[in-house]
């Protein structure tokens, strides 16, 4: 099997034939040499090759850990790919025409062959420690957050001092000699997974958008060849800081720095799984070279101050600003979840405003928005203005609620610790599939729907989890995952491992998570179909759902591990509170029913009005004669408290007219103060009611249903909140007839009836807190302000942002939500500036306007 693999000679003489047949195209250096004397070579790939240094360049490097093979075996080829295609494919021409890659196939020759040759784990280079031991971690032994470490047999042992490897000495010279580098990747295995370089802290960076961007655009590539989704673990920053790596290293320089681990082991099967890592990965590396020049120097300026105006519960309007910029537009990318794509796929916007308007939205959604400026002429982007998050207002008729399950109700249960299972719950994530030592497991977790009410109408359900590790889902596409709602009567008690083995499952959610799908970092959502929400809806009487996590079952020979770790957000392990399952449901409730009589009644003719009466139609002279009818609305609720759902007015004709006569009739919402025929000549029509009857229609039924639309419904709470009566006419209309009268019923049972259907629900948000400020405690910034007096406050909101006022709760980073009237920024640092913002809510919730402050580091 290893024979499959190159050796690192193979690779050297690859090289040197590569730029005797393409000499325009490819330079080769050498940048270093090892302790036993190997050169580290440095290939230059680049149309015109000589002028490399003048085009923004990737930086790609591998293998710097000896057994992660991935690295050089996929550098060999992306140079053979490139080199064998860029004739024929005018894209790859373009890409080398405007940007430089620099490509080190492994960046620890000694290490590597000493694991092809002799022991295929090991991982550091080949230094002699002088102790009997061999070998420095390089990707310990760079400078940033360097620490010494004096156990010379460990792993990841950091060496004397900051590149005192050869190695790593070569490839930072080389760095800090080409200013040209935009973008660093560091091959490694194994996980699929990208990881973005970080500062570690909680606060946002402002590459942090471009960085993430990126990645997903590159898995966007990996997922077209191979079905694959790599993990994007940014976001939260590791408990502890990766020290002397590389990638931080770069960063440091201001350089995109990514790690991207492919594959589920080190030396994987070459036919089966290598080539299949190695083929996915050069489309995606294609589109990273050509991102380096989006980074260069004659790239457009990063948007600033991108930012939402207004939104709707359909609508949003972003804003932005840009110096003036005739060779400047911009594009304008949305998605539905955190950490995808932004290309063709996601582009909403192409504009050289500086604002734009997205419609068609959904109500109570979240949405991700991303803006790059482009050069009219040359076509290169400019790097991403932070994402800006948004979440829709509310339907009219929509209720949410956001549910986590509490600490005790949330854990796994494996097959070969019993007694264990009990201590997962609420302290360890959830492991889920199979392995030897654990047996199977489950993640299992109890949602409390008490919030909710019994009898309410579930519109949607999305359940949310977040994928913290894959790194021991070890085996290729094998395995799936899948969530399901499983009955709570056949599992009294969540921690007994047998009883969720045998649970009886009442539905599997939605389709289930193949190996391969498995990311990290980025969230995984099920959202339930009608059907699904239906049992929901059943569960809500039990007030509380359980759902049930599993994986597969079994394991192929000498495979010892298939399991995914889901965070619970409680725990050292877990990434806190943000990080909890959730399940958001939208729902309504059922409508309450109100029958208003008539009452005036009104035949307003030319001649004379007739009152207690209702008739319509034409006179002799061919005048029209309208019905008049009018309902007093006291007996509806607070307009401000409910939300009119239906409403309909009822009336009945008590004659008819021959039905070749083709009149028609419609009822029209008006404005009338005085009822003289000329001020009903003069009327002012609020809204015509429903459609038209005609004649014909009058014959064969005699009870019609006017139907009120959307604006008629916000027109009749109007004038409850106004205190006025609704007025509507019966108009006829025709093209040519006369002397043809049509009565409607005023009096007895079928006499006009308003019939409204409503829900009680706060239509409108609590005033915004006021007072807010900004102090420091305890070394934390807390954040207060005045409580608002309101028996409907449910609470507080309160929202950060390193870069714009967050106009919607949540645009950034949640901080708090509760009845306090104050909160500390409590993983947040004092010595970055940002932006604060707090909103009231109420049980809808509809939130307030925010109330914002910007926060200045002393
Ligand atoms: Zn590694």
């Amino acid at each position: 099997m290893k024979q499959q693999y190159k050796s690192y000679e193979e690779s050297c003489a690859f090289l040197a034939a590569c730029v005797e047949k393409y000499p325009d195209i490819i330079s080769l250096e050498n940048i270093g040499t090892t302790w036993e004397k190997r050169p580290i070579l440095l290939a230059t790939i680049s149309l015109n090759v000589a002028y490399a240094k003048l085009k923004p360049a990737l930086l790609y490097t591998g293998t710097a850990h000896a057994r992660e093979w991935i690295g050089h075996e996929l550098a060999i080829d992306f140079i053979d790919y490139i080199l064998q295609n860029h004739t024929n494919n005018p894209e790859i021409l373009e890409t080398l025409s405007k940007n430089t890659l620099y490509i080190v196939p492994c960046l620890n020759p000694d290490g590597f062959e000493y694991s092809r040759k002799h022991f295929s784990f090991w991982r550091k280079n080949r230094r002699n420690n002088g102790d009997g031991t061999f070998g420095v971690d390089l990707n310990r032994n760079f400078s940033v957050g360097y620490r010494k470490s004096n156990n010379t047999s460990s792993n990841v042992h950091s060496g004397p001092h900051p590149f005192s490897e050869p190695e790593t000495l070569a490839i930072k010279k080389f760095v800090d000699e080409h200013e040209n580098i935009t973008i660093a990747l560091d091959y490694h295995s194994q996980g699929n997974v990208f990881f973005p370089a970080h500062k570690f802290n909680h606060e946002s960076e402002i590459e942090g958008t471009d960085m993430n961007a990126l990645c997903a655009n590159m898995n966007y590539h990996i997922h077209k060849v191979t079905g694959r989704h790599y993990g994007i673990n940014r976001g939260k920053p590791p408990t502890k800081l990766i020290s002397g790596s590389g990638r931080e290293y770069y960063y440091s320089k201001g350089i995109i720095a990514i790690v991207v681990e492919v594959g589920t082991r080190n030396i994987p099967d070459y036919i089966q799984n290598m080539s299949e890592s190695v083929q996915e990965n050069i489309p995606a590396l294609l589109f990273a070279l050509n991102e380096a020049s989006n980074y260069g120097k004659s790239a457009p300026k990063r948007v600033e101050n991108f930012h939402i105006d207004e939104f709707s519960d359909s609508s949003c309007s972003l804003k932005w600003d840009y110096e003036e910029n005739p060779n400047v537009y911009f594009k304008i990318y949305r998605n539905l979840n955190n950490k995808m794509a932004c290309n063709e796929s996601s582009l909403v916007g192409t504009t050289c405003n500086k604002n734009f308007i997205d419609e068609n939205l959904k109500s109570g959604t979240m949405y991700f928005y991303y803006i790059r400026a482009v050069n009219k002429l040359t076509k290169i982007k400019s790097p991403y203005a932070p994402k800006v998050k948004l979440k829709t207002l509310l339907d009219e008729q929509e209720f949410s609620r956001t549910i986590f399950p509490h600490a005790a109700e949330v854990g796994y249960v494996s097959e070969k610790s019993p007694e264990a299972n009990h201590g997962h719950f609420g302290v360890n994530s959830l492991k889920v599939g199979i392995s030897e030592g654990r047996g199977i497991s489950y993640g299992v977790m109890t949602f409390d729907l008490s919030s909710i009410p019994e009898n309410a109408i579930i519109l949607d359900t999305k359940i949310s989890l977040y994928p913290l590790n894959r790194v021991s889902a070890k085996i290729e596409k094998f395995g799936e995952w899948s969530l399901s709602i499983i009955d709570n009567e056949t599992v009294p008690n969540i921690r007994d491992f047998d009883q969720v083995h045998e649970a009886k499952h009442l539905k599997t959610l939605g389709a289930s998570i193949p190996s391969e799908m498995l990311t990290q970092g980025i969230w995984s959502h099920w959202d339930c179909n009608e059907f699904e929400n239906k049992i929901v809806q059943k569960k809500l009487k039990k007030r509380k759902l359980t759902l049930k996590l599993a994986g597969p079952t079994t394991l192929p020979v000498g495979r010892d591990s298939q399991i995914m770790v889901f965070d619970i957000g409680y725990g050292n392990q877990g990434g806190g509170l943000h990080y909890r399952p959730s399940i958001d449901i939208k729902y309504t409730v059922p409508s309450e029913k109100i029958c208003i009589e008539l009452q005036n009644s009104m035949t307003i003719a030319p001649d004379e009005i007739t009152h207690e009466s209702m008739a319509c139609g034409f006179n002799k002279d061919d005048e029209k004669i309208y019905a008049y009818m009018s309902f007093d609305l006291s007996t509806l609720p607070n307009p401000d408290e409910a939300v009119i759902t239906d409403a309909w007015i009822e009336i009945s004709n008590t004659s008819t007219v021959k039905k070749e006569i083709d009149i028609r009739y419609n009822v029209e919402f008006i404005d009338l103060e005085e009822f003289g025929y000329q001020d009903i000549k003069d009327r002012e029509r609020i809204e015509f009611i429903g459609y038209e009857v005609s004649s014909a229609e009058l014959g064969s039924k005699n009870k019609h249903h006017f139907i009120f639309d959307h604006y008629s419904k916000l027109a009749l709470e109007e004038k409850h909140r106004a205190r006025d009566e609704a007025k509507f006419i019966i108009r006829p209309t025709s093209v040519l007839s006369r002397d043809h009268v049509i009565n409607w019923a005023y009096k007895g049972k079928n006499a006009a009836k308003l019939k409204v259907r409503y829900i009680k629900r706060r239509k409108f948000p609590l005033p915004s807190p006021v007072n807010l400020k900004t102090t420091i405690e305890n070394k934390l910034i807390k954040i207060s302000w005045d409580k608002v007096a309101d028996d409907d406050l449910v609470g507080y909101y309160v929202v950060r942002n390193r870069w714009h006022t967050p106009k919607n709760p949540f645009d950034g980073v949640k901080l708090y939500a509760g009845v306090d009237n104050y909160t500390f920024d409590n993983y947040g640092t004092i010595n970055m500036d940002k932006y604060f913002a707090v909103f009231t809510y109420d049980n809808v919730p509809n939130f307030s306007q925010p109330s914002s402050i910007e926060y200045k580091a002393k």
